[in-house]
């Protein structure tokens, strides 16, 4: 792990070996692009598997860099977690997130969701579910124009309070997601009391998917069980025809991955949504 996170460093300063420095500089520099807007939120399309309509799209951070250009989230959110710095970002997040879907709403379509990744603090933080209460009213989106993404990773270290956290979200309306399905610890005896609303297939089972029988078995049973338990499914990573019509003949309910479109900015989004409901 500290050689994984050594690498991570390094595709910063490639000459500066020392990872402490390294972290304390990505640290100063996030803090300046807190104050300087330099995060931008791209969008992924979700795509219903029966009509092919675009359902929503997920909200995938991007910090954009003055010098370094487009840096992925993987590289400066982990060290956010670790200090305060997620909050606000965090918080900008799903700010930025509602205006978006709110934009969409009044003039491309109706009951389009925007799913936002939560990290775990910010999921664990008591002000959140004030805040993104507060955000919808000032931005005029409903509950169920919103769908959360949480990972198993987050609530498995307090199920009780995770669960509660989750019910009260859901009483509010919004849903809620497991993101990254089979990757983490196993929850399958929670999955029921968690009662998610969507479970996300995560890519590493879907790219393998017609590669391996053990994987396509894997994402039948993760099908079959999310709907006994009145889930609907995402799969994940989606990348071409094949995956699709594997995940179609088992009756997996949405779509996201490359085949359908990358992350991209809403200007591109807005041009997306428009060649697709032209088709
Ligand atoms: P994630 O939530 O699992 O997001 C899906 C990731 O898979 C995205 O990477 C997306 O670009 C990538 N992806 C989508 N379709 C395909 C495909 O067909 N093939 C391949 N190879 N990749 C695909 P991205 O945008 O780099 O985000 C990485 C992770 O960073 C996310 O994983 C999520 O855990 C985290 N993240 C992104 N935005 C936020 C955010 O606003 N808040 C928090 N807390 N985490 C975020
Ligand atoms: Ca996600
Ligand atoms: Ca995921
Ligand atoms: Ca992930």
């Amino acid at each position: 792990a500290k050689e994984a996170g050594r690498d991570r460093f390094a595709l910063f300063d490639s000459h500066m070996n020392d990872e402490l420095q390294d972290r304390k500089r990505i640290e100063t520099e996030l803090r300046h692009a807190i104050h300087n807007n330099e995060f931008v939120l791209y969008y992924q399309p979700q795509i219903d598997f029966e009509t092919k309509a675009v359902i929503g799209a997920e909200a995938l951070l991007r910090w954009q860099h003055p010098e370094r250009g487009i840096v992925a989230p993987d590289l400066f959110l982990p060290i956010a977690e670790t200090n305060r710095l997620i909050n606000p970002i965090g918080n900008w997040v799903i700010e930025e997130a509602c205006a978006f879907t709110n934009r969409i709403n009044g003039a491309k379509s109706e009951n389009f969701k925007v799913s936002i990744n939560l990290s775990a603090v910010q999921f664990r933080s008591e002000g959140l579910q004030s805040f993104i209460m507060e955000t919808m009213t000032k931005s005029g989106v409903t509950a169920d124009q919103i769908e959360l993404e949480i990972t198993e990773s987050m609530v498995i270290t307090n199920v009780e309070d995770a669960i509660k956290t989750l019910r009260r979200f859901q009483s509010l309306g919004i849903s809620v997601a497991i993101d990254d399905f089979g990757t983490g610890y196993s929850s399958m005896a929670y999955l029921k009391d968690f009662s998610a609303n969507v479970l996300k297939i995560d890519r590493s089972f879907v790219s393998e998917a017609n590669k391996r029988d053990e994987n396509r078995k894997i994402i039948a049973g993760i099908i079959s069980l999310g709907h006994s338990l009145g889930m609907q499914i995402v799969a994940e990573g989606v990348e071409d025809a094949d995956q699709e019509s594997l995940l179609q003949s088992l009756k997996c309910d949405f779509a996201q991955g490359y085949y359908y479109g990358r992350p991209m900015p809403e200007a591109d989004f807005l041009t997306y949504l428009e060649e697709r409901s032209s088709q």
